[in-house]
């Protein structure tokens, strides 16, 4: 059977190293995955950049890492304990369960009214609650409940006012957090698309009340500036206009940016307006009033959010499906990933051309550990030929391959400190020499 473009990814990742299914030996865990040692780097890379650009090169942006662990009071006043949920069926004759509004009958691909394992009939739809639940401490009574948290948001608006306490910002003014997310989605699938934990990458943005046409815009440009930094193409990402009926009551506007997946157009991230709906619910729910003084001699102001809301998971799937190329080079088909540097986990690899050529493996080695201590993503290859390390390394996106040769070593003196450095996408080779080496990598 033909493999499709989402199983060739999957195959690539798990066969060189990006990610495995998580607890593989043990026969898996449903909506788990692990990051694999090239996998990891790329996550990093990917956060490491959003946390440049939308904290580290800004005046107007505070990070956070706040616990996973929160009292359970403030995810029954964000209305999570109560309504954070999917809707539920299950089939009354093979007790497999579906999301509802998901579930597709596979020869039409429309809402399936029987069940598409066994053709049962459904029962009700419930709604399914998707926060994991645990208990604190050695009790286990109700008191003792609380939740994996099922966004990172809800640390971010507990600390606003430590935030205000200790830096006095004027409005507007954000607060920035990565960190882990659990949800016990019903259905999960896609690949890292749909886990049951995964990693966000979440803003507030705090403006004053009317304010946030102007924020709303600036993140919606936000949004489309990272995802051409990470080598998201502009053309294969879409904004859709959440419509009145499906946004949240208190949001006057949502946007999803929508990316063509191998598996069809889905949300890759989220911008909506949240009015001051966070902050009233848990200045109420805590009896802690969460105003700021925005200007000397004003009274205190609750402000409005603008929240942009991105998946690290579906980036990383988003990266590797933009990056994912097969052309011919050299008259073979190859497969390589055309990630921008920025994000590529291997910037550069170096070569000895040969292995048992001790003269060639020592100058290797003194230009490996050079680039190193600048450039910590750069990797040593010395196995097998040259060709076949080159198509290692275009299958796993290094955007350069360095090789030391006789010349470098004076063999034709007119090389003599020179190597060859390789370009991942035009395989083509060059001369260069070993002082520059640094500055074509980075
Ligand atoms: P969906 O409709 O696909 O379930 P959502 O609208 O519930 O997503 P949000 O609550 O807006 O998602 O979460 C913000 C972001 O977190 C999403 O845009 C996505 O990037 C990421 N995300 C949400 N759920 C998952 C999940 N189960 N697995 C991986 N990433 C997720």
């Amino acid at each position: 059977m033909a493999e499709t473009g989402m199983d060739k990814i999957v195959s690539l990742a798990k066969r060189r190293g990006f990610i495995y299914p998580g607890s593989e030996i043990y026969g898996g865990l449903s909506g788990t995955w692990d990051y694999g040692p090239l996998g990891v780097e790329i996550k990093n890379n990917i956060k490491n950049l959003w946390w440049r650009m939308f904290v580290q090169d800004r005046d107007d942006m505070y990070g956070l890492d706040a616990a996973i662990l929160m009292n359970p009071k403030a995810w029954e006043a964000s209305g999570h304990v109560s309504g954070f949920s999917d809707p539920l069926v299950e089939c009354k004759k093979c007790k497999h369960r579906f999301r509802a509004d998901q579930v597709e009958d596979p020869s039409t691909g429309l809402r399936a009214s029987k069940c598409p394992e066994c053709g049962g009939a459904f029962g009700e739809v419930r709604q399914f609650n998707m926060m994991f639940q645990t208990q604190i401490g050695a009790t286990e009574d109700e008191s003792s409940t609380t939740y994996f948290r099922p966004e990172t948001a809800g640390g971010i608006f507990v600390n606003f006012k430590n935030v205000i306490d200790s830096f006095h910002p004027k409005l507007p003014f954000g607060i920035a957090q990565i960190g882990k997310a659990f949800r016990n989605e019903i259905a999960p699938r896609d690949f890292i698309f749909r886990s049951r934990e995964f990693e966000q990458m979440e803003i507030e943005y705090f403006v004053r009340p009317g304010e946030w046409e102007g924020a709303f815009e600036e993140w919606r440009k936000n949004v489309h500036a990272f995802n051409e930094a990470v080598g998201i193409p502009a053309s294969a990402v879409h904004e859709l206009e959440v419509g009145d009926g499906d946004r949240a009551h208190y949001s006057k506007r949502t946007i999803d940016f929508e990316f063509d997946f191998p598996f069809g157009r889905k949300e890759l991230y989220g911008l909506a307006y949240r009015g001051d709906f966070d902050l009233q619910a848990h200045s109420g729910a805590s009896g802690v009033p969460l105003k700021m003084v925005d200007a000397e001699g004003e009274e205190p102001v609750m402000p409005h959010v603008v929240e942009p809301s991105f998946g690290v998971d579906r980036t990383v799937l988003a990266v590797l499906a933009s990056a994912y190329t097969e052309d011919e080079l050299g008259g073979e088909v190859r497969t390589y990933l055309k990630f921008p540097k920025v994000i590529a986990p291997i910037k550069a690899a170096v070569f000895p051309l040969l292995k048992n050529k001790p003269e060639l493996v020592t100058k290797a080695r003194e230009v490996y550990t050079m680039l190193k201590k600048f450039v910590p993503q750069v990797m040593w290859d010395d196995n097998g030929n040259i060709g076949k390390r080159y198509r290692r390394q275009d299958e796993i996106g290094t955007p350069y391959c360095i090789t030391i040769d006789f010349d470098t070593l004076g063999e034709k003196p007119e090389l003599k400190d020179t190597v060859t450095i390789r370009n991942r996408d035009t395989g083509e080779q060059e001369r260069e020499s070993i002082h520059n080496l640094l500055s074509r990598i980075v």
